[in-house]
């Protein structure tokens, strides 16, 4: 079965071997030793002052950013469910929060952020994804920061980048804090979150809120190459071998540029045949496409061609499908992906078999046309 879901994504057979081995004792100097290697690629990845590394699926870097770095009123952007979720940490803090809300394919507009800081002197710290996984929307996260600082700096940036970072390059110069997860694009099983974090941030935390949540804690450890509390050692060992795997493969440039051409070449493969991108403004992380018959085109999919794509969730549910296009995906697979979407257009008799799908997914991506 092929894997091609947002998240969880495949992890590579390498990447497995290197878990597999004896499990170590995190405070060694041996498992230090590759906790030092693993910051170093991370600060190439994340390019902010700081990284640390959480044992927690990505909501626990969401929270922890959350309370770290916002002590009086959250703005939180909600275009999908990811967004949404940010509000409700807030509030499960008595945070104040305020939430600019969005249709599903709607990016926020730039303006209604500005305003709605200009509103609410209370606001110190914006929450946004970078790619919100909920429809496969990329929110212009990079010119909301620009503007929220000029109009005051000490606005906290918290960007979700868990399906973006490793998808594309991301401007931080005005972000405080960047979050990835290790089951998106970072091709690892769930169970690790990682926080970029700017010097800003980290005066901002000072001595930290929460306890295992506590950034301050876990900055203090980090530098020292150790964790506050037990390191998700296995994960933190994947973790090298995905960023050591990225470098071997051509670097992470090269990956940005692969994935750019994947999303372009399966859009435009699936646009071809007939389908609509959901998204007004598409993320490079997947595609998503608005169909009244998701449920049956992925249910044929995983049966007949065993592809497993993911559905909607909430109102979306059975009127969505998403096509993963994070990390390093053989060309071979994904060509059959768009393939198998119009062998099963064909069983639905919504169109009749010609090879379209791969024959556009190949122009594009192989750049032939
Ligand atoms: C998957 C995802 C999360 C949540 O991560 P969990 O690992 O499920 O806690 C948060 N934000 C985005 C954009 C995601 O895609």
């Amino acid at each position: 079965m092929l894997l091609f879901t947002p998240g969880p994504t495949p992890v590579p057979q390498n990447v497995r071997n290197a878990m597999a081995d004896e499990t170590m004792h995190h405070r060694t100097p041996e498992f230090e030793a590759i906790f030092e290697k693993t910051r170093k690629h991370l600060f190439n990845l994340f390019k902010t002052d700081e990284v640390v590394m959480i044992a927690s699926s990505g909501t626990g870097a969401m929270e922890s950013a959350v309370i770290n770095l916002c002590h009086n009123t959250l703005l939180n952007v909600n275009s999908g469910k990811f967004g949404e979720r940010f509000g409700k940490i807030a509030q499960a803090h008595n945070l104040g929060s305020v939430e600019i809300k969005n249709e599903w394919d709607t990016p926020v507009n730039v303006e209604a952020v500005v305003e709605a800081v200009k509103n609410n002197s209370n606001i110190d710290a914006i929450a946004i994804q970078i790619s919100e996984s909920a429809g496969g929307l990329r929110h212009s996260v990079e010119e909301i920061a620009s503007a929220v600082k000029a109009i005051n700096p000490e606005i906290m940036i918290i960007a979700d980048g868990i399906t973006a970072v490793g998808v594309e390059k991301i401007d931080v110069t005005n972000i405080d804090c960047l979050i990835a997860g290790s089951q998106k694009a970072l091709m690892l099983p769930p169970g690790l979150a990682i926080l970029g974090l700017s010097n800003k941030a980290i005066q901002k935390i000072g001595s930290g809120k929460g306890y295992y949540l506590n950034l301050a804690s876990e900055i203090k450890k980090q530098k020292q190459n150790t964790t506050a509390y037990t390191a998700a050692t296995t994960l933190i060992i994947g973790l090298l071998e995905v960023l050591e795997t990225i470098e071997a493969d051509g670097g992470i440039e090269k990956l940005y540029n692969e994935t750019t051409l994947r999303a372009k070449a399966v859009r435009g493969a699936l646009e071809a045949i007939g389908l609509h991108s959901y998204p007004k403004n598409p993320a490079k992380s997947m595609t998503t496409i608005d169909d009244e018959n998701a449920s049956e085109i992925r249910k044929i999919l995983k049966e007949e061609y065993s592809v497993n794509v993911a559905g909607g969730q909430d109102h979306l549910k059975g009127k969505i499908f998403r096509i993963n296009q994070m990390g390093l995906i053989p060309v071979y697979e994904m060509a059959w992906v768009v393939n198998a979407v119009e062998l099963a257009l064909d069983k639905l008799n919504r169109r009749t078999y010609d090879g379209t799908a791969s024959k556009v997914f190949n122009q594009l991506f192989l750049e032939l046309v």
